[in-house]
């Protein structure tokens, strides 16, 4: 049973990126029926913060792919990993390199000065001289032969040993570098499957080389690509790297919209387009994550939003909304407005592409009266306009049931009455009850709104 994990450095936001790569372990761990972890690389102290913590499992929640225990903190195994270094250093598979930085420095300025690459020369690998100097431990990476990665999604990658340096393990201060903590906390997390964005694919090379040394079990790796820009250019602030939060907060996306759009931008199933949690489960594996980036696209976001706003569930809805409507109202909303809202959310979802628009569309409803009209409105309530509105009213208000057919075909009535389209007498009764010229059914807001708002709203416009 596989072991996945999602090891994201708290140094910002969840970005659009870093959830794709957790939705991809945890789809993984759940298709094979394994299990999902989570990481928190916080050993860069300068650069972890408790926000960023708390923004990373904020949105990972937001998103439902909370993993499978409580996170492990890197930091706080900073003994575990300086052990491991002085297990290799007793084995003699690694070793104290005591160069300062300035000779460090000198080897480089040499090794460019010669084109050659820049890398340690190894130069306290055959040592045995301790002087009391401050000193890194350093692995001692194998020179001949070569390192072959079977990733599940790169295909056969093969590097070839003499270009592996021998880094560090340990720093001069006994805390361990990025390299060795990740190699031992995979381990000691028993990660079967090591699914991250390909930056990290040159990193690989050196990790098995550590984990060889170890004599531990080789990870399966899957290196996906990373999302780019529409223009093709590496994902930047520019393209919409956000935090997740902000497709939540101040786009209005729906977590399974952001959810399906990334699983779509970089995992394929023939022409799978829309799917379900469970049905991603049942589909994903890794055969199915593309080679080449996917480009991220705010439009296709908000289309794959669009349609997840009209299956959502209206109550969900409404509270999804009220909160952005009572921010636009600077006022809370009462329970009546909530049921008028529950009410109308047939008529307002499909018409929303994301959440701002659904709470901005649905003001109309809530709002007090007298609502202030807006000029297309108080055009059609001229006197043309509001004499049609006074024949309707007295219509309206003979309907015996409150209801939608009611309330259509009373007006019908009128309408044949003057020989009129229906169009015309819902002009007038559109912007009485909304305000505006364009919304949504007006028999539909009335059954919504109820008799003594509607007949209210219809008697401020008739003045
Ligand atoms: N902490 C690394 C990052 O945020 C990921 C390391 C890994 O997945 O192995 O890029």
């Amino acid at each position: 049973r596989p072991v996945t994990r999602f090891a994201p450095s708290p140094t910002g936001y969840l970005h659009i990126g870093g959830a794709r790569t957790a939705l991809f372990n945890l789809l993984y761990a759940r298709h094979h029926g394994g299990s999902f972890l989570l990481r928190i690389e916080d050993t860069d102290r300068a650069r972890s913060t408790d926000d960023a913590i708390a923004k990373i499992i904020d949105g990972m929640n937001w998103l439902n792919l909370s993993p499978d225990k409580p996170p492990l903190f890197q930091f706080a195994r900073a003994d575990r990993h300086a052990a491991i270094a002085h297990r290799l250093l007793a084995e003699g598979k690694a070793y104290r390199c005591y160069a300062t930085a300035e000779e460090l420095e000198a080897m480089r300025e040499d090794q460019k000065a010669n084109g050659l690459p820049q890398r340690y020369d190894g130069r306290w690998r055959d040592r045995t001289d301790t002087p009391d100097l401050p000193f890194v431990v350093r692995l001692k990476a194998p020179q001949t032969g070569e390192t072959v990665i079977d990733d599940q999604v790169q295909g056969r990658v093969t590097q070839a040993n003499e270009v592996l340096d021998d880094f560090v393990l340990l720093r001069s201060d006994g805390t361990p570098t990025y390299m060795l903590a990740v190699v031992v906390d995979d381990h000691d997390m028993a990660v079967s499957h090591v699914i991250r964005g390909d930056d990290h694919l040159t990193n690989t090379f050196r990790q098995l080389a550590l984990i060889k040394a170890l004599g531990w079990p080789e990870p399966v790796y899957a290196h996906v690509p990373m999302i780019h820009g529409p223009d093709g250019a590496k994902l930047s602030k520019r393209h919409g790297a956000l935090g997740v939060e902000a497709y939540r907060d101040e786009m209005g996306i729906l977590p399974e919209a952001l959810e399906n759009y990334l699983l779509r931008l970089g995992w394929g199933h023939g022409d799978t387009e829309l799917v379900t949690r469970d049905e991603a489960v049942k589909l994903f594996d890794l055969d199915g994550v593309g080679r080449s980036p996917g480009r991220f696209d705010l439009k296709k976001l908000e289309s794959v939003n669009a349609h997840y706003m009209k299956q959502a569930d209206n109550q969900r809805l409404v509270d999804l909304a009220a909160p952005r409507m009572e921010a636009l109202l600077g006022a809370p909303l009462g329970a009546d407005s909530r049921a008028i809202l529950l009410r109308s959310m047939d008529e307002l979802k499909p018409r929303a592409k994301n959440l701002n628009e659904l709470a901005s569309s649905a003001l109309f409803l809530v709002r007090n009266r007298p609502l202030a009209m807006d000029e297309g409105a108080a055009k059609l309530l001229d006197a043309d306009g509001k004499a049609l509105l006074a024949e309707t009213r007295a219509a309206l208000a003979a309907v015996p049931s409150w209801d939608r057919e009611a309330l259509e075909t009373a007006a019908k009535a009128v309408a044949e009455n003057r020989g009129l389209g229906l169009g015309k007498v819902a002009g007038p009764l559109r912007a009485a009850l909304t305000g505006q010229p364009n919304a949504p059914s007006v028999f539909a807001v009335m059954a919504a709104l109820g008799r003594d708002e509607s007949i209210g709203r219809i008697d401020d416009a008739l003045g």
